[in-house]
């Protein structure tokens, strides 16, 4: 028999916490800058362009600032145009490239910063441990909070072929700036969707066959994070949130996630939901795997009157409905956080057939 395998990753080696520790990203910069090319490469959601924040990134007149639109989820494409817009910017590589905005631009700018390093386009990167050279520098600053993006070593893309993160080392951020002031022009419903990511991820963690004290303990402080957010309404809500977001993605670090997971990438590949709300979709019928979590989470629903998309099954077709189900089927590591090694007895079509059915 061999050893077990123990996972050594890779944790975010510098951040910052704190109301208004955003205006501390210039001196940080300036010790980046020093001894290197002096250039920079902001990546910002464009949500932020006519807004106060915009005014308050610390940019240099020989920087670049790219506003980048997250309508839809970052795609390969959408990764290689930035990085050739960044390459046509100076002869010399940037000194770092920061990302500021949510999920969906953290895992943009940690993906530039890959492929400026990494030749041949980042659908050739989509995998596990693809990655051969180390990143540019790069800083993520969460603006909404739960996806856990800014302390996982993925940057999740939508590809020629499939919804695949580019998984390595070198993704993870060099440094993170949690500021919660950051978070508070948030709309409702997105609010919540992104928060309940943070919720699911706990509940997926604490339920799977991996859990282990490590991941407990951070999944364990998490979960009750989200429920002082979304339950009691806390007066430091924002501060909490963005650390239960955090620590979720520590939890998942050392764990998995599960079955919600695995049927909200069917949905998002198929037809383009948002990972949060995705998740919301498929979480609300999975009293069968986390009847706990799905009484709380529907709570939570309630208390903050979110609108939750229902009936939604009735105009899939049975071919729409396969192909979620071939995704599905395939995301093998979350299936095995439910069941273990027998999963693929447990994983059958007409089970997951059922489940979109519900939804
Ligand atoms: P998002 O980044 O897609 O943003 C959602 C919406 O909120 C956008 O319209 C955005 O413009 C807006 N927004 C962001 N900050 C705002 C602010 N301060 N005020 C007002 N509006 C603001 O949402 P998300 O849920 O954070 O991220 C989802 C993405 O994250 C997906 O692409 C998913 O695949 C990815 N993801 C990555 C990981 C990872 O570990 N890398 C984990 C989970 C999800
Ligand atoms: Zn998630």
């Amino acid at each position: 028999m061999s050893a077990p395998k123990f996972r050594n990753f890779k944790c975010v080696p510098r951040m910052v916490f704190g109301r208004g520790s955003f205006n501390q990203l210039d001196d940080i910069l300036a010790e980046q800058r020093e001894g290197g090319s002096g250039w920079v490469v902001f990546v910002v959601d464009d949500v932020h362009q006519n807004r106060e924040l915009a005014k308050r990134v610390p940019a240099k007149a020989q920087d670049l600032i790219i506003w980048a639109n997250v309508a839809k989820e970052p795609s390969t494409i959408q990764v290689d145009a930035f990085t050739d817009q960044v390459k046509a910017h100076a002869s010399t590589l940037p000194d770092s490239v920061i990302g500021i905005g949510g999920g969906s631009v953290l895992d943009l700018a940690k993906a530039v910063s890959l492929m400026l390093t990494n030749e041949g386009g980042s659908a050739k990167y989509q995998g596990w441990d693809l990655i051969q050279r180390a990143a540019v520098h790069h800083i993520g600053i969460p603006t909404i909070s739960g996806t856990g993006a800014e302390a996982s070593r993925t940057a999740v893309l939508t590809g020629p072929e499939r919804k695949l993160g580019l998984n390595s080392d070198f993704t993870v951020y060099d440094q993170i700036v949690m500021d919660p002031e950051l978070i508070a022009g948030v709309p409702k419903n997105q609010w919540f969707y992104t928060g309940m990511d943070c919720y699911i991820h706990g509940i997926e963690a604490l339920n799977g066959t991996f859990i282990n004290e490590f991941a407990r303990a951070f999944g364990d402080k998490s979960l009750n994070l989200c429920r002082e957010v979304y339950l009691e309404d806390h007066p430091d809500s924002d501060e909490k949130l963005m650390m239960a977001s955090y620590m979720g993605g520590m939890s998942i670090a050392y764990s998995q996630v599960g079955a919600c997971h695995a049927l909200s990438y069917g949905l998002s590949y198929v037809f383009g939901y948002h990972h949060g709300i995705g998740n919301c979709i498929a979480f609300d019928v999975l009293d069968g795997y986390y009847a706990d979590g799905v009484k709380e989470f529907r709570e939570m629903v309630k208390k903050h009157n979110i609108d939750l998309p229902k009936n939604l099954s009735a105009t899939w077709s049975e071919n729409d409905i396969d192909r979620m189900i071939s995704i599905c089927k395939g995301m093998k590591p979350l299936w095995q956080n439910v069941y273990g090694d027998d999963w693929e007895r447990e994983v059958t079509d007409d089970k997951l057939r059922a489940l979109y059915k519900r939804m």
